[in-house]
C-alpha cells in the first residue's frame, strides 16, 4: 500500500490534502475516506495514492468508508473538469455529485481528564470554592457532567467518548456549560463524526390472528389487514378512517404484531404494461428517433439539438429512444427542470420502465435520495430521470443524455460549483462516447449558435402533433388602452372580453403574470421613498392574505405600514399587481368562474402542484392565474386561451439576456394554448409592444429573433461570440466589500491580459443583498483559455491579500449579471 493520499476535501480552498495511509487501511481512488481536518472530522474523495513525502507532516486518515470507488474514472474526470471550467474547489465539486450526506453523520463525543477528575473529587469534599464565579445551579451541572464522565469510564475501562447527545441528555447541561469546562480543561471535545448506514426504517403491521371479539374499528383495521395478504405499513394503516388507539389495542391484545424493517424504496412497483406504451410518431418525430437511434447505436459521441414547437411531441421522441437503450442493455439519463416533472411525465415513465426508472426530484430526503443512488450505482435502475444534478448519476454504460427544455436557468447552479447540467451533459456524454440530445421550443442563443456552427446536428419538428395549428397571438398595446380608458388597466377590456367567451363556451384560460405577492412597491407620497428590504437593496413586497411585507431575495418580514417608516407620514401607497391581486381582480369581474393560482406562494409542495393540475386537467377549474410556473410543459387539452399581463417587466431589467428570457417565456406561456381539439389563442398585453422579443414571439417566429439577437451580442461581444465570467465581491461591511474589490481591480488594471475585457469594479445591480455590500466585475474574452487563466491568477492573488475565497464569488457563463 502506497504510504500517502490525496484527497479532495469539501472545503472552500482551491487545493488538496495529503494524508498518511495508516498501516492495515486500504483506501482506493474514487473512495470516501475520513479525515481530521482543523478541528474537525470530514469525508473527502481519494484522488490519489502515492509515496511522496510531503513538505509538511500528513495527519493519518482517520477511517476508510468504501472498499470501492464510489466515483469511477470517468466520474472523477468530469469532476476535474467541472473544478477546472468553473473555478470551483475540487472537493465541494465531488460533495456536488454524490448525494451520500445521510452515510455521515456529524457527532461530537467528550471525555473526563484528570483535571477532571481532581475538580470532582474537590468537589466532593469541599462543595464550593468561595471564589467561584459561576452560580449554584451551574456548578450542580458541572457536578453532573463530570459524575457522569468519570461513572462511565469506569465502567468501560477509559477511552470511550459518551456523545454530546446523550451526555447532555442525561445531566440537562448546556452547550455554554459544556464549552466552559472544555475550557477549564476538565473535559475534553472530540470530533466523532463518522459513516452510518443510511436505511430508511419502516413500520409494518403483521396479522397473527383475527379470532375474539372485534368492535367496529378493530374489524376494520383487521379485515384491511387481512385484504392486503396479513402485511400493510403502520402508514397505510394511518389512512384509514379509524382512531390511532386502535392498532395499540390490537397489539396489546397480541392480535397484531408491529416489526420494523428496512423500507425498499417507495416508487410504485408497476411492472412495464404487457402491451408496451404505444407511440403514434408523425414523420418529423419517426426521423427524429430514427437519428437518435443510429446515433446510439454507433457507440460514439454526437450531439443533437432538438428544435421542436410547443406541443410537437418531444416528449414522446424522448421515451421511445430511452426505451431502445433499455432494450438494448444499456443507460440512459433524461434531465428536466424542477418543475418540468409534472405528475403525468411520471406516470408514464412508470409505465413504460417499470421499476428500472429511478425519480430523482428536489422533494426527496436525502435517505432517499442516497437509496436511489445505490439502486443506480447497483444497476438495478438504469433510467434516470431527474433535475440538475441527475447528470452524476452513476449509472454504467451510458448510451444516452436528454437534455429537456435545455434553456431552462434551472440547470445552472447558483451557488459552488456554479455548474450549467447542461454543458456537463454536453461532456459526460463525450467523456463516455454517449449521445446527447438538446431539447427546446425555445433553444438557448448558445445552442441553437453551436447547432448552426455543426457542433451539434439541428433537427427540427416544426409542426405540432395531429397538424394542430400554433395559437393566434394578439397583441394589446397597454399604452393605448391607457389613452382610450384614462386609468392604468390589469386587464385590458379585449382580454376581459376574451375570457368571458372562454367561460361561456366552458373552456379553459390560464394568464401570466411574472411577478407573486399583491402589491410589488409601496410607496410614500411625502418623501418618495420606496420600503426596503433590511437586508437587501429591495423593495419589499405587500401580501395581503397573510398580511405581510416581504422580501422576495431574503425572506424577510415586516408589518403593513400604516405610515411611512421613513417620514411618518400618512401618504404610503400600494404601486403595481402581482399574481394574488390578479388573482383578486378576476374573481372581481367573473364571479361564477372558478379560478386558482400557481406560484410559490399557493405552491408549497409538489403536491399542491399536482393537486392544481389535475384539477385543470379534470375541468374542475376554469381559470389558473400564475407565475412562469405556469409557462412549464404542461398539456392540458382544455386550455384554449392564455392571457400574459406583464410578462415583459424583465425587459426593463440590466441584463443583456433580458430580451432573449422575454422571448422565451412569452413563447412557452402562448405553447399552453390549443394543445387539444380546439384552437388556442394568445393575448399578449405590453407596454412595449415594438421590442422585437415582443414581435417575434407573437410570430413564433425564433429564428427572426435568434438572428436579430445574435447582432446584438455580436456587436456586445456577449455570448456567444465571448466566453463571459462575472466575478462578486461581497461583504456584510461596506468598507470591506470596497477595500476588496478596490484591490482587485487594481489588479485587474496592472496585469497584463490581452485578449480579456475588464469591466469594472461597479456597484452590482442589487447592490446589497442578504445584508452584503456587492460589487463586481464582468470579465469578456472569445478564449475561455485566456479568461480563465486571468481567473484563476486572480485568486490566487485575493488569496495573498486574505480576502476569504467565499467572499470572492467566480461565476462562469454567469446567467445573471445581477
Ligand atoms: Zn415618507
Ligand atoms: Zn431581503
Amino acid at each position: 500500500m502506497p504510504e500517502f493520499s490525496d484527497v479532495a476535501v469539501p472545503v472552500p480552498l482551491d487545493m488538496i490534502f495529503t494524508y498518511r495511509v495508516p498501516s492495515g487501511s486500504s483506501p482506493v481512488v474514487g473512495g470516501r475516506v475520513l479525515v481530521p481536518f482543523r478541528q474537525q472530522r470530514m469525508t473527502g474523495i481519494v484522488v490519489e495514492l502515492h509515496d511522496r513525502t510531503p513538505s509538511v507532516t500528513a495527519k493519518n486518515i482517520v477511517g476508510v468508508v468504501d472498499s470501492a470507488p464510489v466515483l469511477d474514472e470517468q466520474l472523477l474526470r468530469l469532476g476535474r473538469w467541472i473544478a477546472d471550467y468553473y473555478l470551483a474547489p475540487l472537493g465541494e465539486v465531488f460533495r456536488t455529485m454524490l448525494p451520500l450526506s445521510a452515510e455521515f453523520r456529524r457527532s461530537i463525543g467528550y471525555r473526563i481528564t484528570e483535571q477532571g477528575q481532581m475538580a470532582l473529587h474537590l468537589a466532593g469534599m469541599a462543595g464550593s470554592s468561595a471564589r467561584s464565579q459561576r452560580t449554584p445551579e451551574e456548578q450542580a451541572a458541572e457536578f453532573r457532567v463530570l459524575d457522569y464522565l468519570a461513572g462511565h469510564e469506569a465502567e468501560l475501562g477509559g477511552a470511550e467518548l459518551v456523545r454530546e447527545q446523550t451526555l447532555r441528555a442525561a445531566t440537562q447541561a448546556s452547550r455554554r456549560i459544556l464549552t466552559g469546562m472544555v475550557r477549564k480543561k476538565w473535559i475534553v471535545r472530540e470530533d466523532v463524526s463518522g459513516p452510518q448506514v443510511a436505511v430508511r426504517i419502516v413500520k409494518i403491521a403483521i396479522l397473527r390472528s383475527a379470532e375474539g371479539k372485534l368492535n367496529d374499528n378493530q374489524r376494520v383495521l383487521v379485515d384491511t389487514l387481512a385484504a392486503s395478504g396479513g402485511r400493510l405499513s403502520v402508514e397505510a394503516l394511518r389512512s384509514l378512517a379509524v382512531p390511532r388507539t386502535t392498532l395499540g389495542t390490537l397489539v396489546r391484545r397480541g392480535l397484531v404484531e408491529v416489526v420494523e424493517e428496512p423500507a425498499e424504496f417507495t416508487v410504485s412497483r408497476t411492472k412495464p404494461r404487457a402491451s408496451p406504451f404505444d407511440f403514434d410518431f408523425n414523420g418529423a418525430q419517426q426521423s427524429a428517433l430514427a437519428r437518435l437511434r443510429d446515433g446510439v447505436a454507433a457507440r460514439k459521441f454526437s450531439g443533437m439539438l432538438l428544435h421542436g414547437v410547443t406541443g410537437s411531441g418531444k416528449t414522446a421522441v424522448y421515451l421511445a429512444a430511452m426505451r431502445a437503450v433499455l432494450e438494448a442493455g444499456r443507460s440512459a439519463i433524461l434531465l428536466v427542470p424542477e418543475i418540468g416533472l409534472t405528475p403525468a411525465v411520471a406516470a408514464d415513465l412508470h409505465q413504460i420502465f417499470g421499476d428500472e426508472v429511478a425519480i430523482l426530484h428536489s422533494a426527496l430526503s436525502d435517505r432517499e435520495r442516497a437509496e436511489q443512488w445505490h439502486r443506480i450505482k447497483a444497476g438495478e435502475a438504469r433510467v434516470v430521470v431527474g433535475t440538475r444534478s441527475a447528470v452524476f448519476a452513476p449509472v454504467s454504460d451510458l448510451a444516452l443524455i436528454i437534455v429537456d427544455e435545455e434553456h431552462d436557468s434551472s440547470y445552472k447552479q447558483e451557488e459552488t460549483p456554479r455548474y450549467h447540467a447542461r454543458d456537463v451533459a454536453v461532456m459526460r456524454a463525450k467523456m463516455a462516447g454517449a449521445v446527447v440530445v438538446l431539447g427546446s421550443a425555445t433553444p438557448s442563443l448558445e445552442s441553437y449558435f453551436n447547432a448552426t456552427k455543426n457542433k451539434y446536428a439541428l433537427v427540427e419538428l416544426p409542426d405540432r402533433v395531429e397538424q394542430r395549428p400554433l395559437p393566434e397571438v394578439e397583441i394589446v398595446d397597454m399604452r393605448q388602452e391607457f389613452q382610450e380608458t384614462g386609468h392604468e388597466q390589469v386587464i385590458s377590456r379585449k382580454l376581459a372580453a376574451e375570457i368571458n367567451e372562454r367561460l361561456e363556451r366552458k373552456e379553459q384560460v390560464m394568464v401570466l403574470l411574472n411577478r407573486r405577492g399583491y402589491s410589488p412597491v409601496v410607496l410614500c407620497r411625502t418623501c418618495g421613498k420606496k420600503l426596503e428590504c433590511k437586508n437587501c437593496a429591495i423593495a419589499l413586497t405587500h401580501h395581503k392574505r397573510e398580511h405581510k411585507m416581504v422580501c422576495h431575495y431574503c425572506g424577510y418580514m415586516a408589518a403593513v405600514p400604516k405610515t411611512c417608516v421613513y417620514c411618518g407620514s400618512e401618504y404610503v401607497y400600494f404601486l403595481g399587481t402581482g399574481s394574488e391581486k390578479l388573482e383578486e381582480l378576476l374573481h372581481g369581474i367573473f364571479p361564477q368562474a372558478r379560478i386558482a393560482r400557481l406560484d410559490r406562494d399557493t405552491v408549497r409542495s409538489h403536491e399542491d402542484f399536482e393537486r392544481t393540475l389535475n384539477a385543470l386537467s379534470e375541468g374542475e377549474l376554469d381559470v389558473v392565474v400564475g407565475t412562469q410556473m405556469i409557462a412549464k410543459g404542461h398539456d392540458i387539452h382544455g386550455v384554449t386561451l392564455v392571457g400574459v399581463v406583464g410578462a415583459d417587466v424583465a425587459l426593463g431589467l440590466p441584463d443583456f439576456r433580458a430580451a432573449e428570457r422575454t422571448f422565451q417565456l412569452l413563447t412557452q406561456v402562448a405553447g399552453r394554448a390549443g394543445r387539444g381539439e380546439s384552437p388556442g389563442k394568445v393575448i399578449l398585453q405590453t407596454y412595449f409592444q415594438d421590442h422585437y422579443a415582443v414581435q417575434y414571439a407573437a410570430r413564433h417566429d425564433f429564428v427572426g429573433f435568434y438572428e436579430k439577437e445574435l447582432r446584438f451580442r455580436s456587436w456586445m461581444h456577449y455570448p456567444p461570440y465571448s466566453a463571459l465570467a462575472n466575478v462578486l465581491v461581497r461583504s456584510d461591511k461596506l468598507d470591506e466589500a470596497l477595500r476588496w474589490s478596490g484591490t482587485l481591480g487594481k489588479w485587474f488594471e496592472s496585469t497584463r491580459h490581452e485578449g480579456v475585457r475588464v469591466l469594472g469594479p461597479a456597484t452590482a445591480p442589487i447592490m446589497r443583498l442578504k445584508r452584503d455590500y456587492r460589487y463586481h466585475f464582468v470579465l469578456k474574452s472569445p478564449s475561455r483559455e485566456k479568461l480563465n487563466g486571468i481567473l484563476r491568477a486572480m485568486l490566487v492573488y485575493a488569496a495573498q491579500q486574505k480576502i476569504p475565497r467565499t467572499q470572492v464569488i467566480v461565476d462562469v457563463d454567469a446567467l445573471w449579471l445581477m
